[in-house]
């Protein structure tokens, strides 16, 4: 009898930890059924407004246009005409092959655009050379694991979705040097904003969805602090991430192999990496990421530190290049995630780096704000009432992985700061792990293809590295190193 219902109880708890995992490892909107960018005759929305001028905000004013009446996308800055309007928008930015996906969805233009412009298809396992500390990557066919994506850079995309967005959409509405500074409405209901122009005229449109896609020091949490006492939770790991990076221009007899080379750093005792990435007018942006060691912006450092490192193919890129321009630096504290699911108020969502700003390192930030607007996009067609906390809600499980993804990876580097109790328990485990995989990387061309298709966040595939082979990886091991001595290799 007591064997019977001991079965029972551990049958019911494994019921409820695979629904649990599968709520986050299959949480993804599938695209492929989505009607995202499609024309509506229903309008849904009558005025939405939309905070914030970059990425996250033009992909969701142009999820919003089909389904409202008015799309009003305000921005603090000055939207210059050939440039990214973030701060961040001039560092290398990889945009992953899922996100791209969406966004071809909405803008079925996009691809011509980009490639009108200068950039370039790759297959991102077969023709980009990532070198971790076991060495090269195994090497795959073209084709295999389908992972892809363009030589471009942040800036001329977010150009080109900015110009498709106001051709396509037309009830799209631009103002652009307005910061927001109030909500309007009540501490439960925001039911529309007011921002302050260059005149210092104070301006209310009224909304039935505010969306705030104010990045990462996100408007809203600060308002409905400074309004009504509401606090949004915050968790933050904080890794010190600094990216350091010059532009070059490959000498006419020089022929640049690879459109990405990624150095990739490892915990614990390799906290740098390097990128080179091919841009659409064929120079490229190098760039040298740090944790916590403050780096000079001096040239010859930079160029040095690539050699001293035996990063060989970016100093043969240097070698053959000329610089543009000088070596420049972006910090960023680390990844924060901001709690809005916990907040119960109509009339508001948020999405993008307001919600979850990772570690850039990992490449995840556009990808989830596009998947944020096509799940906005899947929940508003529905046309069954949702209330903005079950879209926080849906979003949370969407971004969980990723985030586990970034924020795991990076408290293994020693003076991480953050992570839940939980995450520094499994830190020896996950270092464990992360040796495991850079083995496996160098020589298992599967291995390669889980590890890169579930970082491009490609739809559905959370379950690949759960497997019974994954889990052994994690916790079947005795923690010793297994790296032989006189590693690093590069
Ligand atoms: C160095 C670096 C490298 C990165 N590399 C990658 C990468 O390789 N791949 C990737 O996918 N992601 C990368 N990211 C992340 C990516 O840049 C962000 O995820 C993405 O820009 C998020 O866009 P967002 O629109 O949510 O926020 P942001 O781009 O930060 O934009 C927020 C906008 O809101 C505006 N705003 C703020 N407050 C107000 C206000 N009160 N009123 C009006 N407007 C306001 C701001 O001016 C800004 O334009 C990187 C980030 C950094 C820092």
């Amino acid at each position: 009898m007591l064997v019977v219902i001991v079965l029972i109880v551990v049958c019911l708890l494994s019921i409820c930890v695979y629904r649990y995992l599968d709520g986050i490892l299959s949480a993804q909107v599938q695209l492929s059924s989505s009607e995202i960018g499609r024309p509506s005759n229903v309008k849904v929305v009558g005025t939405a407004v939309v905070v914030g001028g970059s990425i996250s905000g033009i992909i969701a004013a142009s999820t919003l246009s089909p389904l409202s009446k008015q799309v009003f996308l305000i921005e603090k800055r000055k939207i210059p005409e050939d440039s990214s309007v973030a701060d961040q928008g001039n560092q290398v930015h990889i945009f992953l092959s899922c996100g791209i996906d969406i966004i071809a969805k909405i803008f079925p233009n996009f691809i011509d655009a980009i490639i009108k412009k200068g950039a370039v298809r790759f297959d991102a396992l077969h023709d980009c050379k990532s070198i971790g500390i076991e060495g090269p990557f195994a090497s795959c066919e073209k084709g295999e694991g389908g992972v892809y994506g363009y030589s471009i850079s942040r800036a001329c995309v977010e150009v080109v979705i900015r110009r498709l967005a106001l051709e396509t959409f037309k009830n799209i509405q631009v103002i652009d040097e307005a910061e927001v500074i109030r909500l309007e409405g009540t501490k439960d209901h925001v039911t529309g904003l007011t921002y302050k122009n260059l005149d210092q005229e104070e301006i209310t449109i009224q909304s039935d969805l505010f969306v705030d896609a104010s990045g990462l020091y996100g408007i809203s949490a600060r308002l409905l602090n400074k309004q009504y006492g509401i606090n949004i939770e915050k968790k933050k790991v904080k890794s010190y991430i600094e990216y350091i990076s010059c532009r070059y221009a490959p000498r006419p007899e020089y022929k640049v192999k690879n459109p990405i080379i990624f150095y990739r750093g490892h915990p614990p005792h390799k906290p740098y990496g390097g990128i080179s990435q091919l841009l659409e007018d064929g120079n490229l942006i190098i760039m040298l990421g740090m944790f916590k060691t403050p780096m000079s912006t001096n040239r010859e450092s930079f160029e040095d530190f690539f050699k001293e490192k035996q990063m060989h193919l970016i100093s043969e890129i240097i070698e053959n290049s000329d610089p543009i321009g000088s070596v420049f630096s972006f910090k960023k504290e680390g990844s924060q995630y901001n709690y809005f699911e916990n907040l119960n108020m109509k009339g508001m969502i948020a999405l993008g780096d307001a919600v979850c700003s990772f570690n850039p390192v990992y490449g995840q930030g556009m990808t989830c704000a596009a998947e944020g607007c096509l799940l906005l996009d899947q929940l508003l067609r529905n046309r069954k009432p949702f209330s903005c906390q079950e879209y926080q809600k849906r979003l949370c499980k969407i971004v969980t992985l990723p985030w586990l993804l970034a924020t795991n990876a990076d408290l293994c580097f020693p003076g991480t700061q953050g992570g839940s109790s939980f995450q520094r328990m499994m830190i020896p485990r996950t270092i464990k792990a992360n040796q495991e995989v850079a083995v496996k990387l160098a020589r298992s061309k599967e291995t390669h293809i889980d590890v890169a298709i579930v970082m491009n966040m490609t739809e559905g595939t959370g379950w690949r590295i759960l497997t019974p082979l994954w889990l052994r990886k994690l916790f079947g091991y005795p923690i010793v190193p297994v790296m032989k001595p006189g590693y690093p290799v590069w």
